[in-house]
């Protein structure tokens, strides 16, 4: 089945707005195994809103249009919907009703420009949003879909999965389609692509593609079947041979983020963590607390900035610091035991170094990480390139990795003490 985006908004043309929204609807039809073969930005104007709309009708089996759902006069999906496929605009009485209930139970009162929203083309189904209060619009044209949803990024998701794919996976008729995404650390795209290129040769269904995003590369595994259990059995042989090639750089699979992992990981050895941060200035701390019920393994951070709080606070020694210098090994395994001591973990992540762009002692992007467990403490220098954001960004995430590996002791047996990780 052929797929193709429209996203609404004059917004999106200026760049005030990322077009966020057709990243995630290309990543959901891709794992769903449906063709996405163009996509259109339109800026808020009814002319060319309906010549796209038209364009999109004459070569795709189903148009998801996102935006211009809104009670304002700028928001005329609807109407260009109607003009693109002559249709009469009708208004459901139901639905706002609905929308006089939605604002009632927030104590508030419509304003009547709201009403826009009951608003649809004739034949075209609504659906509910959870989430906000205009209407998706599904809509069938001789043959084809038509989906329009709402620009907001949290409404469209979850229309998108609840209704959108569900609906274009149904009638394609193509069964069902199981996505696998392995994800790993510690080897670039490349060379996890040379040391998959046997199990990669083998692959076609499922299909294998390498994606690599902030410093994690990801392995993707799609397979086509008409039951979920052959999908997995023809996913498992692949992702077996996949973990048994890359060992321990595999740390999760799907939606496992390297923070829930080490948190996961500390909650079985019975672990605490604490963390002590200069150049990343609390990222790491702020990573790790985004995980809810984090509270029970995560003692806490000190942020130590300039050398002073750096020797009072994590009692790193001036002598340390003038002989080897802030932006070092030495340096980060002393705050590392330093934070582990004063918070009173069994873990203590600590990062120095210099993010750019100015060249302070160190080359801008030489930043260091040192990770304290209970059996021993252990650094290692990073040299990133890029800006300070995307510096400070891959250090962070490097910083995750590289306790996830101390704590399982990995880091001393198989990686060499020090170098350039990513
Ligand atoms: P609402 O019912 O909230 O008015 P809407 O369907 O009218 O939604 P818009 O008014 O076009 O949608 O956009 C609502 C918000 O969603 C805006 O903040 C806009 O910047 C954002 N948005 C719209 N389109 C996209 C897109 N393609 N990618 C990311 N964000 C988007
Ligand atoms: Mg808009």
């Amino acid at each position: 089945m052929i797929v193709e985006t429209i996203a609404v908004g004059t917004e999106l043309l200026l760049g005030h707005t990322i077009n966020s929204n057709v990243a995630r609807i290309g990543t959901r039809l891709a794992d769903a195994g449906l063709e996405h073969q163009y996509s259109t930005v339109v800026g808020d104007d009814h002319g060319r809103m309906v010549a796209a709309i038209r364009q999109a009708l004459s070569r795709a089996d189903a148009v998801l249009i996102t935006g211009g759902l809104g009670p304002t006069q700028d928001d005329i999906t609807r109407e260009a919907i109607c003009a693109a496929t002559d249709r009469e605009m009708l208004y459901s009485k139901e639905y706002a009703d609905r929308l006089r209930r939605w604002w009632a139970a927030r104590g508030r009162e419509m304003p009547d420009s709201n009403l826009r929203q009951a608003e649809y083309p004739d034949g075209a189904e609504l659906l509910d949003n959870p989430k906000g209060t205009a209407p998706a619009i599904r809509l069938e044209v001789d043959g084809k879909l038509i989906f329009a949803l709402p620009g907001v990024p949290a409404e469209l998701e979850v229309l998108l999965d609840q209704y959108v794919v569900p609906s274009l996976r149904e009638r394609s008729g193509e069964g069902v389609v199981l996505s696998r995404v392995i994800r790993t650390y510690g080897k670039s795209e490349s060379r996890v692509a040379e040391l998959l290129a046997d199990v990669f040769e083998q692959s076609g269904n499922p299909s294998m593609a390498f994606l690599a995003s902030a410093a994690e590369i990801k392995i993707r595994l799609t397979a086509h079947a008409a039951t979920a259990v052959e999908a997995e059995a023809l996913v498992a042989p692949f992702e077996l041979a996949v973990r048994e090639r890359m060992g321990s750089l595999v740390f999760g699979v799907d939606d496992e983020t390297i923070e829930h992992i080490l948190l996961g990981l500390a909650r079985d050895k019975g672990w605490t963590i604490a963390t002590a941060e200069s150049a990343t200035g609390g990222m790491v701390a702020s990573r790790i607390t985004s995980v809810p019920g984090s509270s029970k393994v995560f003692r806490g951070a000190i942020v130590a900035y300039q050398e002073d709080v750096k020797r009072t606070n994590l009692g790193v020694g001036s002598e340390v610091i003038e002989e080897h210098g802030v932006v070092s090994e030495p340096v980060a395994i002393a705050m590392a035991d330093g934070a582990a001591e004063a918070l009173g973990a069994d873990v203590a992540i600590a990062v120095t170094g210099s993010a750019g762009p100015e060249t302070l002692e160190q080359a801008a992007g030489t930043m260091v990480i040192a990770v304290h467990t209970p059996e021993k403490t252990m650094a290692r220098t990073l040299r990133l390139p890029g800006d300070r954001e995307r510096v400070r960004t891959y250090t962070t995430t490097g910083a995750l990795h590289l306790a996830r590996l101390a704590m399982m002791g990995e880091w001393w047996s198989g990686q060499p003490k020090s170098g350039r990780w990513v």
